[in-house]
Protein backbone atom coordinates (compact mmCIF):
# COMPACT_ATOMS: atom_id res chain seq x y z
CA UNK A 1 0.00 0.00 0.00
CA UNK A 2 1.09 3.56 -0.73
CA UNK A 3 -0.31 6.15 0.87
CA UNK A 4 0.06 10.07 0.07
CA UNK A 5 -1.47 13.28 1.68
CA UNK A 6 -2.20 16.01 -0.49
CA UNK A 7 -3.10 18.93 1.71
CA UNK A 8 -3.71 22.61 0.88
CA UNK A 9 -6.25 25.52 0.40
CA UNK A 10 -9.54 25.42 -1.20
CA UNK A 11 -9.18 25.70 -4.94
CA UNK A 12 -5.94 25.01 -5.82
CA UNK A 13 -6.95 22.21 -7.85
CA UNK A 14 -6.46 19.19 -5.67
CA UNK A 15 -9.30 17.51 -6.01
CA UNK A 16 -9.20 17.58 -10.19
CA UNK A 17 -5.28 16.92 -10.08
CA UNK A 18 -5.23 14.12 -7.56
CA UNK A 19 -7.94 12.57 -9.34
CA UNK A 20 -6.54 12.70 -12.28
CA UNK A 21 -3.25 11.37 -10.99
CA UNK A 22 -4.99 8.45 -8.91
CA UNK A 23 -6.30 7.21 -11.95
CA UNK A 24 -2.99 7.23 -14.18
CA UNK A 25 -1.26 5.28 -11.09
CA UNK A 26 -4.13 2.97 -10.42
CA UNK A 27 -4.69 4.41 -6.76
CA UNK A 28 -7.95 5.34 -5.19
CA UNK A 29 -8.63 9.24 -4.95
CA UNK A 30 -10.16 10.19 -1.40
CA UNK A 31 -11.66 13.24 -0.74
CA UNK A 32 -11.76 14.15 2.71
CA UNK A 33 -13.67 17.18 2.24
CA UNK A 34 -16.86 15.08 1.04
CA UNK A 35 -16.54 13.66 4.56
CA UNK A 36 -16.33 16.90 6.07
CA UNK A 37 -19.15 17.80 3.65
CA UNK A 38 -21.88 15.21 4.66
CA UNK A 39 -21.59 16.02 8.04
CA UNK A 40 -22.19 19.74 7.36
CA UNK A 41 -25.07 18.30 5.17
CA UNK A 42 -26.76 16.63 8.20
CA UNK A 43 -26.53 19.50 10.48
CA UNK A 44 -28.05 21.82 8.00
CA UNK A 45 -30.90 19.81 7.48
CA UNK A 46 -31.72 19.06 10.64
CA UNK A 47 -31.17 22.48 12.16
CA UNK A 48 -28.48 22.01 14.56
CA UNK A 49 -26.56 25.39 14.96
CA UNK A 50 -22.81 24.61 13.36
CA UNK A 51 -22.04 27.67 15.57
CA UNK A 52 -22.88 25.77 18.68
CA UNK A 53 -20.23 22.98 18.91
CA UNK A 54 -21.41 20.81 22.03
CA UNK A 55 -25.16 20.73 19.61
CA UNK A 56 -23.25 19.31 16.66
CA UNK A 57 -21.20 16.71 18.87
CA UNK A 58 -24.36 15.58 20.46
CA UNK A 59 -26.01 15.26 16.77
CA UNK A 60 -22.62 13.49 15.83
CA UNK A 61 -24.25 10.68 17.87
CA UNK A 62 -27.17 9.87 15.31
CA UNK A 63 -24.88 9.86 11.97
CA UNK A 64 -22.87 7.29 10.12
CA UNK A 65 -20.71 8.48 7.35
CA UNK A 66 -19.05 6.00 4.80
CA UNK A 67 -17.25 5.83 1.38
CA UNK A 68 -17.86 4.30 -1.40
CA UNK A 69 -16.71 3.97 -5.12
CA UNK A 70 -19.03 3.70 -8.67
CA UNK A 71 -17.38 3.69 -11.61
CA UNK A 72 -14.26 4.82 -9.83
CA UNK A 73 -15.81 8.13 -8.34
CA UNK A 74 -15.60 8.66 -4.54
CA UNK A 75 -19.34 8.49 -3.17
CA UNK A 76 -20.50 9.66 0.00
CA UNK A 77 -23.12 8.42 2.35
CA UNK A 78 -24.53 9.49 5.07
CA UNK A 79 -26.81 7.33 7.19
CA UNK A 80 -26.63 4.84 4.08
CA UNK A 81 -27.81 7.64 2.08
CA UNK A 82 -25.75 8.69 -1.61
CA UNK A 83 -25.56 12.63 -0.81
CA UNK A 84 -22.77 12.66 -2.94
CA UNK A 85 -25.07 15.08 -4.95
CA UNK A 86 -25.86 17.06 -2.29
CA UNK A 87 -23.00 18.50 -0.84
CA UNK A 88 -21.57 20.81 -3.36
CA UNK A 89 -23.69 24.01 -2.24
CA UNK A 90 -22.38 27.03 -1.26
CA UNK A 91 -24.00 26.68 2.03
CA UNK A 92 -23.32 23.21 2.49
CA UNK A 93 -19.50 24.86 2.06
CA UNK A 94 -19.78 27.79 5.05
CA UNK A 95 -21.34 25.17 7.08
CA UNK A 96 -18.94 22.72 6.41
CA UNK A 97 -15.84 25.02 7.45
CA UNK A 98 -17.24 25.97 10.34
CA UNK A 99 -18.06 22.44 11.75
CA UNK A 100 -14.67 21.11 10.49
CA UNK A 101 -13.33 23.46 13.38
CA UNK A 102 -15.13 21.22 16.02
CA UNK A 103 -12.63 19.06 17.33
CA UNK A 104 -15.27 16.03 18.25
CA UNK A 105 -16.40 16.25 14.36
CA UNK A 106 -12.69 15.73 13.35
CA UNK A 107 -12.31 13.16 15.45
CA UNK A 108 -15.04 11.19 14.34
CA UNK A 109 -13.78 11.00 10.97
CA UNK A 110 -9.92 10.31 12.07
CA UNK A 111 -10.70 6.36 11.71
CA UNK A 112 -12.45 6.43 8.23
CA UNK A 113 -9.85 8.15 7.09
CA UNK A 114 -7.31 6.26 8.29
CA UNK A 115 -8.93 2.59 7.18
CA UNK A 116 -9.02 3.72 3.79
CA UNK A 117 -5.27 4.10 3.64
CA UNK A 118 -4.64 0.89 5.54
CA UNK A 119 -7.06 -0.66 3.00
CA UNK A 120 -5.89 0.84 -0.61
CA UNK A 121 -3.39 2.78 -2.41
CA UNK A 122 -4.52 5.96 -2.43
CA UNK A 123 -4.14 9.68 -2.27
CA UNK A 124 -5.67 11.73 0.40
CA UNK A 125 -6.95 15.39 -0.58
CA UNK A 126 -7.73 17.05 3.13
CA UNK A 127 -6.26 19.81 5.27
CA UNK A 128 -4.66 17.86 7.71
CA UNK A 129 -3.60 14.60 6.30
CA UNK A 130 -0.07 14.80 6.14
CA UNK A 131 0.20 16.66 9.65
CA UNK A 132 -2.80 14.48 11.52
CA UNK A 133 -4.60 11.80 9.98
CA UNK A 134 -1.65 9.87 8.10
CA UNK A 135 1.66 11.35 9.65
CA UNK A 136 3.33 8.34 7.97
CA UNK A 137 2.01 9.10 4.68
CA UNK A 138 5.20 8.10 2.19
CA UNK A 139 4.83 11.05 0.35
CA UNK A 140 3.13 14.76 1.65
CA UNK A 141 2.46 17.37 -1.11
CA UNK A 142 1.17 20.69 -0.50
CA UNK A 143 -0.51 21.41 -3.32
CA UNK A 144 -1.17 25.48 -3.82
CA UNK A 145 -1.96 27.88 -5.72
CA UNK A 146 -1.73 31.97 -5.23
CA UNK A 147 -5.66 33.52 -3.93
CA UNK A 148 -5.66 35.53 -7.00
CA UNK A 149 -4.98 32.31 -9.66
CA UNK A 150 -7.78 30.22 -7.40
CA UNK A 151 -10.12 33.46 -7.71
CA UNK A 152 -9.55 33.74 -11.51
CA UNK A 153 -9.62 29.74 -11.82
CA UNK A 154 -13.07 29.37 -9.94
CA UNK A 155 -14.34 32.86 -12.15
CA UNK A 156 -13.87 30.82 -15.15
CA UNK A 157 -15.39 27.91 -13.55
CA UNK A 158 -18.36 29.27 -12.39
CA UNK A 159 -18.92 31.34 -16.47
CA UNK A 160 -18.54 27.73 -18.09
CA UNK A 161 -21.44 27.20 -15.56
CA UNK A 162 -23.63 29.92 -16.84
CA UNK A 163 -23.32 31.51 -13.28
CA UNK A 164 -20.56 34.75 -13.84
CA UNK A 165 -19.40 35.84 -10.51
CA UNK A 166 -17.57 38.93 -9.15
CA UNK A 167 -13.73 38.60 -9.35
CA UNK A 168 -13.33 40.52 -6.00
CA UNK A 169 -15.90 38.97 -4.25
CA UNK A 170 -14.90 35.46 -5.13
CA UNK A 171 -11.29 36.47 -3.84
CA UNK A 172 -12.46 37.78 -1.01
CA UNK A 173 -14.96 34.32 -0.19
CA UNK A 174 -11.33 32.77 -0.69
CA UNK A 175 -9.34 34.67 1.53
CA UNK A 176 -11.88 34.02 4.40
CA UNK A 177 -12.18 30.21 3.85
CA UNK A 178 -8.23 30.51 3.76
CA UNK A 179 -7.77 32.66 7.11
CA UNK A 180 -11.00 30.51 8.48
CA UNK A 181 -8.58 27.09 7.86
CA UNK A 182 -5.79 28.17 8.98
CA UNK A 183 -6.22 29.71 11.83
CA UNK A 184 -8.45 27.27 13.49
CA UNK A 185 -7.04 25.54 16.55
CA UNK A 186 -7.91 22.07 15.57
CA UNK A 187 -5.85 20.97 13.07
CA UNK A 188 -5.26 24.02 10.87
CA UNK A 189 -4.32 24.19 7.28
CA UNK A 190 -0.06 24.18 7.56
CA UNK A 191 2.32 22.54 5.07
CA UNK A 192 3.94 19.82 7.40
CA UNK A 193 7.35 20.01 7.48
CA UNK A 194 7.94 17.00 5.29
CA UNK A 195 5.60 17.77 2.73
CA UNK A 196 6.70 18.45 -0.83
CA UNK A 197 5.50 21.72 -2.43
CA UNK A 198 3.86 22.39 -5.08
CA UNK A 199 2.78 25.50 -6.37
CA UNK A 200 0.32 25.41 -9.40
CA UNK A 201 0.00 28.83 -10.10
CA UNK A 202 1.88 29.07 -12.62
CA UNK A 203 1.40 25.05 -14.14
CA UNK A 204 -1.14 23.99 -17.04
CA UNK A 205 -3.83 21.27 -15.52
CA UNK A 206 -1.65 18.26 -17.65
CA UNK A 207 1.78 19.63 -16.01
CA UNK A 208 0.12 19.71 -12.30
CA UNK A 209 -0.84 16.10 -12.62
CA UNK A 210 2.40 14.87 -14.14
CA UNK A 211 4.20 16.49 -11.40
CA UNK A 212 2.07 15.00 -8.49
CA UNK A 213 2.58 11.36 -10.60
CA UNK A 214 5.93 11.83 -11.02
CA UNK A 215 6.34 12.59 -7.10
CA UNK A 216 4.97 9.64 -6.03
CA UNK A 217 6.48 7.20 -8.48
CA UNK A 218 10.10 8.79 -6.85
CA UNK A 219 8.76 7.29 -3.67
CA UNK A 220 7.21 4.32 -5.03
O1 LIG B 1 -12.05 20.22 0.14
P1 LIG B 1 -13.40 20.89 0.35
O2 LIG B 1 -13.46 22.29 -0.14
O3 LIG B 1 -14.53 20.06 -0.12
O4 LIG B 1 -13.54 20.96 1.94
C1 LIG B 1 -14.60 21.68 2.51
C2 LIG B 1 -14.18 22.18 3.89
O5 LIG B 1 -13.95 21.05 4.73
C3 LIG B 1 -12.88 22.97 3.92
O6 LIG B 1 -13.08 24.34 3.73
C4 LIG B 1 -12.35 22.68 5.30
O7 LIG B 1 -12.89 23.58 6.24
C5 LIG B 1 -12.89 21.31 5.62
N1 LIG B 1 -11.92 20.23 5.52
C6 LIG B 1 -11.09 19.99 6.59
N2 LIG B 1 -10.22 18.94 6.58
C7 LIG B 1 -10.15 18.13 5.53
C8 LIG B 1 -10.96 18.36 4.39
C9 LIG B 1 -11.84 19.44 4.42
O8 LIG B 1 -11.14 20.73 7.56
N3 LIG B 1 -9.30 17.09 5.56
Amino acid sequence: MFAAAIDGPAGAGKSSVARAAARELGFLYVDTGALYRAIALYMLEHQVDTEDPQAVEAALGAITVDIGYRDGEQQVFLLGENVTGRIRTQAVSEATSVCAGIPAVRAFLLELQRDMARRHSVLVDGRDIGTVVLPNAQLKVFLTASAEVRAHRRLKQLEEAGQPGAYEQILEEIRERDHRDSHRETAPLKQAADAVLLDTSHLSFDEAVAALVALVRARQ
